[in-house]
């Protein structure tokens, strides 16, 4: 059963990602609120996908990702935006995002999107 830590400062975007990724049998191994933390929990739970907000309080998805993919190259991070944030996820490409969601979350992209980055 493959991992998933979920960032996201949004209550309602965690509740709503989890329930579509337990839905899919993947296993929601964390939570963080904000980049450091989730920093912090990639590195003691090593999941498999991440999915990471990019606008959030302490520290951004963005250095949060850029953070990550300089502890494992190989990371899987999913990037989740809100509308019109074009020139943030250029940035997220260039470190090494995999793929992006944007809010309002829909559970079919979600669930395609979710369903690629794992097999690649
Ligand atoms: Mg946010």
């Amino acid at each position: 059963m493959a991992t998933v830590l979920i960032v996201d400062d949004s209550r309602t975007s965690r509740k709503i990602l989890g329930d579509v990724l337990r839905n899919m049998g993947l296993e929601v191994v964390g939570e963080a609120v904000n980049g450091e933390e989730g920093f912090l929990k990639y590195k003691e739970l090593k999941p498999d996908l991440v999915t990471m907000d990019i606008t959030m309080p302490v520290m951004s998805g963005l250095e949060s990702l850029l953070l990550i993919k300089h502890e494992n190259a190989n990371a899987k991070v999913i990037m989740i935006t809100a509308a019109g944030q074009k020139e943030n996820l250029m940035q997220a490409v260039k470190a090494g995002a995999e793929e992006f969601l944007t809010k309002p979350l829909e559970e079919a992209e979600v669930r395609r999107v979710v369903t690629e980055v794992l097999a690649k």
